[in-house]
């Protein structure tokens, strides 16, 4: 087990494997995430700021999702934010 911080509501809980959102805010993680899905099927080639500001979410949250491995970026033209 794990013990990881829930980004959204700062809960610590335990867990099988290294997570960063609890089960109450795991909703909200994927709400948020098929917003972005939804932006780039209508702009496949924006990058992290333009989707941030497009769906006015943090850039950081956008990143996050690209962190975790569950955005990628066709034709690798994202450029990873340093
Ligand atoms: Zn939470």
């Amino acid at each position: 087990m794990k013990l990881n911080q829930c980004r959204y509501c700062g809960t610590m809980f335990k867990a099988t494997y290294s997570s960063t959102v609890c089960s109450h805010c795991k909703e909200l993680d994927n709400i948020l995430f098929s917003r972005i899905e939804e932006y780039l099927k209508k702009f496949p080639n924006s990058n992290a700021i333009q989707i941030a500001e497009g769906l006015e979410l943090p850039t950081f949250e956008v990143v996050r999702f690209i962190d975790e491995g569950r955005l990628q970026f066709s034709k690798g033209k994202f450029e990873r934010l340093k």
